[in-house]
């Protein structure tokens, strides 16, 4: 029997609860009704425990099948492919229609697809799983159309057909699993400088260039570089749509959760480690040769940085996506969910670009011609 996803209800309706990000309250749709994230908790935290506790005996039970498979595996089948498959999708069933769900084995929160209530599948943000923190959705899905048509004006190459609202196919609040790392950066730098000064001597003109060799060494610390922990988002995007305000970082919990999506991690934070490393050195190293100023060259001819790791947190960070699609190409937006941040490539429409573009030479040409007039 499949386990119970959890479906947190309105206490006076029993209507499904949904977080909105405007009013930081879960909301009823049915009767009005609002609660705070901690009333919510209190209500279900005994159910929560209970069915994460289920959850776990029966990953514990899939990890020992799983196993079992592998013992097996030189004994190659035609039906391995498909077993590879199933082992990453799990079944539940839905305590408001009975239906049944099949989700991706990361998924922690979606909604259902048959009666449209939110659910949160248990046992993915618990124990050892459960995050740090989270940052809650500020923005909703309105003020994601809004941003997005924003995003579109003073675009002047953009087709007209693009820009009209209804172009957006899907949009999807998703609270996207992130790492944060600290970590301290000791970097030894040193520069070859030079300063050139020109002087006139009667006729002739005398440059002097002066040559430096510039040292300098400094200790940055960082605190929480976030990576984002998804393959299953576009890391650029995630990377553009920084930064976050930290300071709304809320302990996490699973009340913020109802009416979006999220998934648990499925890059270890060892796996991102690396690209934390990578942003750490260079902004080590572009924060300290900023300080090397006065010269008219500077080049770096060796750079030793030392980096210390210090501790990861992990959190959820809220965000909209926005996908249209024109002329069978698919376009992906993401706008960051407390900060309305806004990232996307926008397709060029051929033919306006020659008009605007015909437009700025024609606009050149008039202006020169005033210039000659004027000589
Ligand atoms: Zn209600
Ligand atoms: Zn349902």
């Amino acid at each position: 029997m499949p386990a119970q996803v959890t479906n947190y209800q309105c206490p006076a309706c029993t209507g499904p609860l949904h977080f909105n990000g405007r009013s930081g309250k879960l909301e009823c749709e049915y009767c009005g009704s609002s609660f705070t994230v901690e009333e919510v908790e209190a209500l279900y935290k005994k159910e929560d425990e209970q069915a994460a506790q289920a959850q776990q005996q029966l990953n514990a039970a899939q990890a020992a099948a799983q196993s079992a498979q592998h013992e097996g595996e030189w004994e190659e089948t035609s039906s391995d492919n498909w077993g590879a498959d199933a082992a990453h999708m799990r079944a539940y069933s839905c305590p408001s229609c009975g239906a049944e769900l099949i989700c991706d084995d990361t998924t922690a929160a979606t909604s259902c697809p048959y009666c449209g209530n939110p659910t949160i599948v248990p046992g993915q943000f618990s124990g050892v799983l459960r995050p740090d923190y989270v940052i809650p959705f500020k923005l909703d899905k309105k003020a994601a159309v809004e941003a997005l048509k924003n995003h579109y004006k003073g675009k002047k190459l953009l087709p007209k057909t693009f820009t009209n609202a209804n172009h957006i196919e899907e949009i999807k609040g998703v609270y996207v699993p992130f790492w944060l790392y600290d970590g301290t950066a000791d970097a030894d730098l040193i520069f070859e400088a030079t300063r050139s000064h020109v002087h006139t001597h009667g006729d002739e003109e005398i440059t002097v260039t002066e040559h430096y060799q510039v040292r300098r060494a400094g200790t940055v610390d960082f605190e929480a570089i976030p990576v984002d922990a998804s393959t299953k988002m576009p890391d650029e995007h995630m990377d553009a749509i920084e930064p976050f305000d930290y300071s709304e970082l809320k302990p996490f919990s699973n009340a913020y959760l109802p009416g979006f999506l999220a998934n648990k991690y499925d890059e270890t934070q060892e796996e991102c480690a690396e690209r934390a490393d990578t942003r750490a050195v260079n902004t080590a190293v572009d924060m300290i040769a900023s300080t090397v100023t006065g010269y008219t060259t500077v080049d770096a001819v060796s750079r030793n940085v030392r980096l210390h790791r210090g501790k990861v947190h992990y959190a959820l960070m809220p965000v909209w996506l926005l996908s249209t699609k024109w002329q069978n190409q698919n376009f992906l937006f993401a706008m960051n969910g407390q900060t309305g941040k806004m990232v996307g490539d926008l397709p060029v429409d051929k033919g306006k670009y020659w008009a605007w573009f015909g437009g700025i030479a024609a606009g050149v040409a008039a202006v020169m011609a005033v210039l000659l007039w004027l000589l």
